[in-house]
Formats: C-alpha cells, structure tokens, sequence
C-alpha cells in the first residue's frame, strides 16, 4: 500500500476523461481497472511532502489495456530508467487532442518540480 494508490473514483474519472478508451492505443477499454497506471512513478513522490499529493491523483493516472500497460514499462526501461512521459499518452483525454496537450504539459511540469 502506498499513499499514492489509486482510489475507485480517480481510477473511474480518468477512464471517463478518456472516454473509456485505452490511453496509449485508443482502443476500446474492457474492464481494465487495475490497469490504471501511474505517468510519475509512486517512487518518485516523498510521502511526507503534502506538495507531492497529485501522485495519487487523476492528474497523475491514466488507464491502460493490459499490453498498453506492459509497453509503457518497457519503453520506460529503454529510455535509461526514465519513464514514459506524459506525452507519450496521446488519448489521455479520449480524441481530444487539445485537452491532451494542456494535461501534458501541466503534468509535465509538476514532474519536472519533484
Ligand atoms: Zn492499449
């Protein structure tokens, strides 16, 4: 357990926002709760520093299909250790390329604040 683990409302948000589409493929989502994945790792946060709380939070999570999920892993591996950027989710916000970009950014940049 984690201070960060996703709750059932920000996991059911974030599938919403994405309107229920996978956010690295943009195929449709089956029941694909448990892949709800973390853009900055858990690891990343210090669990004393209230300034770190968006971890856990819908800006910081977007649901995956199974094989989405393990690719973002591994392309995090491939990348030196560093994980895939929120960038690299294009259907955060479901088809709406505009959205995507002012979440990327802005979850970018609190990122790069840690
Ligand atoms: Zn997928």
């Amino acid at each position: 357990m984690s201070k960060y683990d996703f709750t059932g409302t920000v996991k059911t948000a974030a599938r919403l926002r994405q309107s229920e589409k996978c956010a690295l493929d943009g195929l449709s989502l089956t029941d694909e709760y448990e892949n709800a994945h973390h853009v900055a790792p858990k690891q990343s946060g210090d669990e004393g520093n209230s300034n770190h709380d968006w971890i856990g939070t819908e800006i910081n999570c977007v649901v995956l299909c199974e094989q989405c999920h393990k690719v973002a892993h591994e392309d995090g591996k491939w990348k030196k250790g560093t994980v895939a950027p929120p960038t690299y989710f294009p259907y955060s916000h479901g088809g709406d390329k505009s959205k995507h970009e002012t979440w990327a950014t802005e979850l970018q940049g609190k990122i790069d604040a840690l």
